[in-house]
């Protein structure tokens, strides 16, 4: 007989019953010859017992006895025995099945487990080992009830997804992995083709193209929990190859895509929680986020609001703030307000935020504490009166408040006084936990300028429909406490547009022709108006559970370095298999492979 129930079933009502458990042995103890066991699954922890004076008679106590003592911690064995209740005073109502206990009446080592390199059982704060070596052990780690319900927390939302989709007549339809190169800003990993001699795949960095060409073929509503893969440095919180719940849709208009996403969580919401999610989520504009909150992607949680002084400072004898304006910069004030100060930040902290200003890409931190109606601070004599009178007015400031001053160029300083705005929020505690603010940034520009290349690139990607003479783009990003779910658009749909921006960002007809020739053509066959959008499932499975980083919510993710540890790859390949490939001869340079044109058909089909 295989297990009866799993380690989270037994209850009460089923004292007496004969049954068979089966999973892994988590804690074991002796206590004077009564041995407790924890056995566990997917499921729960179930305590059997060895308890000799109780035992059956007509059973082997001394070969049970021995078989017991081969169970070593993390091995997989089967048990069958007798539910019984527990007794009074050891039960455990943390635990579904703490009322009652399985007595042991035969048992067996399925197979040993080697030396578990961590502890298994639920662990302290801090306990764990360090991040490589859960990676190592994958397979360990998943069994700690926080990694199961992740997985289950994970599973469950995508199934509801589905579900939602399916009812709307959406199609799931997969799309290559093997393909050309799709670009969204990263590099693209590459995978050589053996029979194709010298030409590469790339691996997708998003559906893109192929979820626009399902519209040209008028498959009308498509949805796929698709793989995408980006080829980037080390970024905090990015993983090479991740989840994208990725929409598309045709004869629709922006809102109609965003009203589909609201749809589709609030559904999810119900399924998960039991509560209804409140839609339709606010809008903000890409230009209210960054110059209210310096970030395109603000955390509306907590206010905190940076003010523009730009025109204060025009005119004042802090020679500094005069000529960041006059060279076209600006300057922005942050009231930390009394209300909220409340004697947390100190003169002796303000150093703190001046070494940061630096770190957030800040020319520099002024500061002034309002003092019986009065600024104070080492530089307010450099402010004329008009200057003081204006910015209290401005950031309407109260005795007791503090007020930061950043200025600079436009784009860094915002940047940089978000970032602040988000350090101050943390240092203050003012950012609320277990609060769900979902937002959908719109109004975004078409185009970017590279701070740092000065390249005119697409703000999204270069399909997205430009409006307003290509000053702005029809495309939003969804946004979740300050972070960016994903983003859509409307998309461009004729031949002629789509090589006008093409054009815009700087590729050539050659180039145009070369790498989206193909696409451009497809769009000349009838691509009706469309439009969609992608949501990052890792992402939003960490930030509702509240995980410090993406890797807890996947099941085998790549460490910091692009490296799975478990597997240990990347990983060399043998010289015969580069050579095969014709990439390089690690072998010999000069070893005489046969060029792929004289292998068989037979050959290459094998
Ligand atoms: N492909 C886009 C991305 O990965 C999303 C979209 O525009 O649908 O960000």
């Amino acid at each position: 007989m295989r297990r009866t129930h799993t380690c989270g079933e037994l209850k009460p009502s089923d004292i007496g019953s004969k049954v068979c458990l089966e999973g892994w042995v988590r804690f074991s103890r002796d206590h004077g010859g009564v041995a407790f066991i924890d056995l566990a699954d997917r499921y729960g922890v179930t305590q059997v017992v060895f308890d000799p004076e109780d035992t059956p008679i007509g059973i082997n106590v001394s070969a049970l006895s021995n078989t017991l003592k081969t169970f070593t911690r993390e091995s997989v064995i089967s048990v069958n025995g007798i539910v019984r209740k527990r007794i009074a005073g050891t039960e455990d109502d943390r635990s579904s099945t703490g009322r009652v206990e399985v007595l042991i009446t035969s048992a067996e080592l399925l197979n040993k487990s080697a030396v578990p390199p961590f502890e298994i059982g639920d662990q302290k704060e801090g306990a764990l080992p360090n991040e490589d070596i859960r990676l190592e052990y994958r397979y360990m780690d998943l069994r700690r009830t926080e990694m199961i319900h992740a997985i289950e927390f994970r599973s469950r939302f995508l199934h509801l997804a589905r579900q939602y989709f399916e009812s709307q007549n959406f199609l799931e339809i997969e799309t290559p992995i093997l393909a050309r190169g799709t670009p969204e800003g990263a590099r693209d990993y590459i995978v050589p083709s053996r029979i194709n001699s010298g030409k590469f795949y790339a691996l997708p960095q998003s559906p893109q193209l192929y979820k626009q060409m399902l519209m040209i073929a008028g498959l009308d509503r498509y949805y796929q929990i698709a793989k995408c893969f980006r080829d980037e440095d080390s970024r905090k919180d990015r993983q090479p190859e991740f989840t994208q719940l990725d929409i598309e849709m045709s004869f629709v208009d922006e809102s109609d895509i965003q009203s589909y996403v609201e749809n589709m969580l609030a559904y999810v919401w119900k399924g998960l929680y039991n509560r209804d999610l409140q839609t339709p989520f606010p809008r903000i504009s890409y230009i209210e986020a960054m110059e209210k909150y310096g970030s395109d992607k603000p955390d509306l949680r907590y206010e905190l609001q940076l003010e523009n002084l730009t025109n204060i400072f025009k005119e004042t004898n802090y020679e500094i703030l005069r000529k960041i304006v006059a060279d076209g910069g600006i300057v922005v004030g942050i009231n930390v307000s009394h209300n909220i100060l409340k004697e947390k930040i100190g003169r002796n902290d303000i150093d703190r935020y001046i070494n940061l200003a630096k770190k957030f890409g800040l020319g520099g931190l002024t500061w002034a504490r309002v003092v019986n109606g009065e600024l104070e601070s080492n530089i307010v004599k450099y402010f004329t009166s008009k200057n003081k009178i204006d910015i209290k007015n401005i950031m309407d400031a109260k005795n007791g408040d503090l007020i930061f001053l950043m200025a600079g160029p436009k784009r860094r300083t915002l940047e940089g006084a978000g970032l602040m705005r988000k350090q101050l929020a943390t240092d203050l505690d003012l950012i609320p936990k277990n609060t769900f603010q979902f937002h959908w940034l719109v109004d975004c520009p078409m185009f970017e300028i590279d701070p740092i290349s000065g390249k005119k690139d697409a703000f999204h990607h270069p399909f997205v429909l430009p409006y307003d003479n290509f000053k702005k783009g029809a495309c939003f990003d969804i946004l979740l406490n300050g972070n960016e779910l994903g983003s859509g658009s409307m998309r461009i749909n004729k031949p002629e547009i789509q090589i006008d921006v093409f054009h815009q960002i700087g590729l050539s007809d050659e180039e145009i022709e070369k790498n989206f020739g193909w696409f451009v053509k497809a769009l000349g066959y009838g691509a009706p108006p469309h439009g969609g959008v992608a949501i990052g499932i890792d992402r939003i499975i960490s930030i509702l559970l509240n995980k410090e980083t993406i890797r807890d919510t996947i099941a085998f993710p790549k460490n910091k370095k692009a490296q799975s540890l478990v597997d240990k790859s990347p990983s060399r390949i043998d010289s015969e298999r580069l050579e095969e490939l014709q990439l390089i001869s690690m072998a010999d340079d000069d070893a005489d492979l046969p060029a792929i044109e004289e292998y068989t058909d037979e050959q290459l089909q094998g």
